[in-house]
């Protein structure tokens, strides 16, 4: 039996789920003849209807290119992406709009930043990245790291999947340049002590990137609180639609970083002897961004605000603290990801079954989970397994949901085992 902590500010307020379930109109479809269960959340979330008649509208109303017509259309699709803007540096409490710059989303966030390091970083400087990365918190710079010479050192973690924290404070030294993390762990549901880390990097001179993907579905992080150099989130994960996202970034660090894509809108003066560049966030944001997409994630974050974070994480927790009670009564079931802090996600595997063939007769039975290493190779390695399945909890799900899936996952072990 595990035991969590609820955060001081979990207040125990209880969610109308029945009639938050009926904004998301594709809750009502059916998979395989049975009702859809959707428990793949940390993969996508599903979109309620209040996002999707922003983006009906948009391309209904006012679908324009931003930023450089004059005529009607133009203006009003400009005012409510700069609006979006300003919402999203609202919600995540970034001290200016122009630290917000709009992405595809995290990988893209990375990228940018991991980019951007090439020309401040020199051979032997050090970067940390913590045991139980998204690949694209490690890719990107294991890519810089070639460019550059740098070193990439990994924060270990216990078999909880926690992050050994003694070792952290160990790694750290005036070489260390970049730490990066996830605020919570996709493939384990770990929340990371992120406050602990970025004061401890600061006190040694090194910037630091939370990859907040996982997180903001769950947590309203302060940025300026946290005081963190760089948080990133995708608004597909947040009840937004795909192919955008955010990259924060204080304003001094986004300064220092040279532009990553050269085009149309990030520039200030174009000659064939000399290009000069935008201020923020335009020097990022080359090209016709995802114009209606960067509105609905607006649109995305007013849904959820109005529901309340505060609702949303304790409603959660008690979803996550049903489903481990009733998962662990599974004969030969495992969950790995036992850490005190942790989100609604619980990956595992049944002794004997490999996942991929759990996953498949949940699918035909209308559950929808996922199976695999989650873009998470090391995780898995650590614990010598070539993945796990994964259900992952949202507001709008239920118990009586997930006793359907208790339900499957013995029907699975009865027709493999
Ligand atoms: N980081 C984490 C922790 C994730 O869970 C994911 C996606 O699952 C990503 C990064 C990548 O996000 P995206 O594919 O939206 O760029």
């Amino acid at each position: 039996m595990f035991v969590w902590v609820l955060n001081c500010n979990m207040i125990a307020t209880s969610l109308d789920v029945a009639v938050i379930r009926k904004d998301f109109p594709i809750l009502k479809r059916k998979v395989n003849g049975y009702p859809l269960i959707y428990l793949d959340n940390a993969a996508t979330s599903q979109t309620p209807k209040q996002v999707i008649d922003v983006i009906v509208d948009y391309y209904s109303n006012y679908n324009a290119n931003i930023h450089r017509g004059v005529h009607a259309l133009s203006q009003e699709a400009t005012d409510r992406y700069e609006q979006a803007r300003h919402k999203i540096q609202k919600h995540f409490n970034a001290a200016k709009p122009h630290e917000i710059i709009f992405t595809s989303g995290t990988t893209h966030s990375i990228n940018l930043v991991a980019n951007g390091f090439t020309t401040l970083l020199n051979k032997g400087d050090e970067l940390l990245v913590s045991a139980m990365e998204h690949h694209s918190n490690i890719v990107p710079w294991q890519m810089l790291c070639e460019r550059t010479g740098a070193i990439l050192k990994v924060i270990p973690m216990n078999l909880e999947g926690e992050l050994i924290m003694a070792d952290y404070h160990s790694l750290l030294s005036p070489k260390t340049k970049l730490v990066f993390c996830n605020h919570v762990s996709n493939a384990l549901g770990t929340i990371n002590p992120i406050e602990e880390i970025i004061e401890a990097a600061h006190r040694v001179g090194s910037a630091v990137l939370i990859d907040g993907a996982q997180a903001a579905a769950h947590i309203k992080p302060d940025l300026r609180k946290l005081d963190v150099d760089f948080y990133t989130v995708s608004a597909h994960k947040i009840c937004g639609p795909t192919g955008v996202g955010m990259l924060y970034g204080k304003e001094a660090w986004l300064n220092k970083l040279p532009p990553y894509q050269g085009g149309g809108e990030m520039i200030a003066e174009v000659s064939f002897e000399k290009t000069t560049y935008a201020d923020l966030p335009h020097k990022f944001e080359a090209g016709t961004p995802n114009i209606c997409g960067g509105i609905a994630f607006g649109a995305a974050l007013d849904y959820m605000n109005q529901i309340g974070f505060d609702a949303i994480a304790s409603y959660e927790h008690e979803l996550l603290v049903y489903a481990t009670e009733q998962l662990s009564q599974i004969k030969g079931l495992k969950i790995y990801g036992t850490a005190v802090h942790k989100t609604s996600v619980i990956s595992f595997n049944i002794e004997g079954l490999h996942p991929y063939d759990i996953g498949t007769i949940l699918d035909k039975l209308g559950i929808a989970v996922r199976t695999g290493h989650h873009c998470a190779q090391p995780i898995m390695d650590f614990y010598k397994i070539p993945g796990t399945v994964r259900a992952s909890f949202s507001f709008y799900n239920t118990k009586k949901e997930i006793d359907v899936l208790v339900n499957g996952i013995k029907k699975a072990q009865s027709m493999l085992q």
